[in-house]
């Protein structure tokens, strides 16, 4: 996917200036209530970029006030045609279209990965995101429902309010596509708390929402620490609903305080240790780059990342030599230069997170063939790690680890595979298979407790479908017509007539 795109390459902006760095309020960029600040972090070299306002619970309070003053009767913005508001969303695409490059090179900057990613992924199903849902604003339509007696019923589809949004930093524009767009198509208001390794991009496109001419108080971004603003929107009596997108615990943190303060609405979209069910009767080329892709892909920092890949025992050899060769070749670097395939992981943490993770499976007795170690004496870069006959006990087998570590596992049955690759973890976001036998391609896909499941594929991502978790990988659908549900209250309008007629 990445390749296939690369054509559309424009130059990188090493040095994009950072022209927005305060929290974004009824169209205004101000200074946080506390009038404090923390540094975002370039990973390729462990330099402060610059400092961003630091948001808490006295900002997410105004910024709330200035929601639910936007999503007042009568409003601008409530009284906006439906139409007018997907007019809106097609105008921040041209806009987002427009500074794709300065984007994309600031995207890079602060979060690491590629610059062909971020101009070619990131960019590209951003800007399709927003012009998915611009196209819903005016068909979320509810029905006339034939009931008993002399009544007339119809249903209405409406926004829920004010909803709270908390995003993570491993897609920071595409996450915000995937939560604005339908909140706004469907017309909501917004309180975002972007992540606090990431946030340049999204304030940003705050500016752009403005020049796009959405009324004031319609989207406020915020900018801040987790357990402070974003604790805050979870807790809020007046915010309607809180979508979040990152760790399961947080995300179960989100469910109780959501559930504690006013039972706001919840979407979660969690973590994953998602199977990659590699059959012998495959194309091992095919099933040997897309495992790799599938796990590599954004420094191995993907929610849905390939990260228990289980290869049928009668190819298990083979495909292991090759998945090692093909991690020898994985070019890791200095990201805006367009040979390096890989970036640093995010931040320190990240990087210690993985590097924990890796002494772990050593630990474990898995069998590390490749990397294990870091690139560089400067950033948080990690060579692609690949272990073998990894055990479904080890915590290799059963943790996110969101880093470039591959784990690839022995099997014999699909019986076998289906029991552990549904009950080897508490995750169920996403599982592939890779086989030309149809039968079995379908039995197995059938029976995969995931949202989602590619066949001969891996990441193939789209607005129009829908994303999102079985089990502790989170609670509802992100995209497509589905993810419309998630943003709209069905209201049921009952009225008395004279003389109900077929
Ligand atoms: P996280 O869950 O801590 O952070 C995600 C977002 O939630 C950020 O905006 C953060 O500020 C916010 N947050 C954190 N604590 C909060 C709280 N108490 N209340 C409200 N909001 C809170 O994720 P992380 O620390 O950045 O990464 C930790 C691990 O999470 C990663 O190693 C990875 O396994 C996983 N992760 C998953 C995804 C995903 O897409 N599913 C994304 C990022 C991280």
């Amino acid at each position: 996917q990445q390749k296939s795109c690369m054509s559309l390459a424009t130059a990188p902006d090493r040095k994009p200036k950072v022209k927005f760095a305060k929290i974004f309020i009824n169209n205004e960029f101000v200074n946080s209530v506390s009038g404090k600040t923390f540094p975002t972090i370039n990973p390729s070299t462990g330099e402060v970029i610059c400092e961003v306002a630091e948001g808490d619970k006295a900002d997410v309070n105004r910024a709330v006030a200035a929601a639910r003053q936007a999503f007042r009767l009568g409003s601008p913005w409530r009284r906006m045609d439906a139409s007018t508001r997907g007019v809106l969303l097609n105008r921040l695409a041209d806009l987002i279209e427009r500074d794709r490059a300065y984007l994309a090179s600031l995207e890079t900057l602060d979060n690491g990965k590629p610059y062909s990613a971020s101009l070619n992924v990131d960019l590209e199903l951003t800007i399709r995101c927003y012009r998915y849902y611009a196209g819903w604003a005016d068909k979320n339509q509810g029905k006339t429902i034939p009931i008993h007696g002399d009544f007339f019923c119809y249903t209405r589809h409406e926004p829920v309010g004010v909803c709270g949004q908390i995003i993570p930093w491993n897609f920071p524009l595409l996450m915000q596509a995937w939560k604005l767009a339908p909140a706004l198509a469907t017309g909501n208001t917004v309180v975002m708390k972007l992540a606090e390794q990431t946030p340049l991009t999204g304030l940003f496109v705050a500016e752009l929402i403005k020049e796009a001419g959405f009324p004031p108080g319609v989207v406020n971004i915020i900018t801040g620490y987790g357990p402070t603003a974003g604790a805050a929107i979870a807790e809020h009596m007046d915010v309607d609903k809180v979508a979040f997108t990152g760790s399961t615990e947080v995300g179960q943190l989100i469910g109780q305080m959501a559930a504690k303060s006013n039972l706001k609405r919840t979407t979660l979209e969690l973590g994953g240790k998602s199977p990659n069910i590699i059959l012998s009767d495959c194309d091992l080329d095919l099933a040997v780059e897309q495992a790799h892709f599938g796990l590599f892909f954004n420094q191995g920092q993907c929610c849905i990342a390939g990260s228990r890949v289980f290869v049928e025992e009668k190819v298990y050899k083979e495909f292991v030599e090759r998945s090692v060769e093909r991690a020898k070749k994985r070019t890791v670097g200095d990201p805006y230069d367009e040979k390096n395939e890989q970036g640093p992981q995010v931040d320190d943490a990240q990087f210690e997170k993985v590097m924990s993770m890796i002494s772990s499976g050593k630990k474990d007795g898995a069998k590390l063939l490749y990397g294990g170690n870091r690139v560089g004496d400067r950033g948080y870069f990690i060579q692609p790690t690949v272990f073998a006959d990894v055990q479904d006990n080890m915590k290799i087998a059963k943790e996110e680890i969101f880093g470039p570590v591959m784990q690839i596992m022995k099997f014999k049955t699909l019986d076998e595979v289906i029991q552990r690759s549904n009950d080897g973890t508490v995750y169920g976001l996403g599982a592939a298979i890779m086989t030309k036998d149809l039968d079995r391609a379908l039995y197995l896909s059938n029976s995969m407790r995931a949202g989602t499941v590619w066949v001969n594929c891996f990441d193939v991502f789209d607005a129009a479908s829908p994303f999102g978790g079985y089990k502790m990988s989170g609670n509802g659908r992100e995209l497509g017509e589905y993810g419309l549900q998630a943003y709209t209250e069905v209201k049921s309008v009952i009225i008395k007539i004279p003389q109900k007629n077929s």
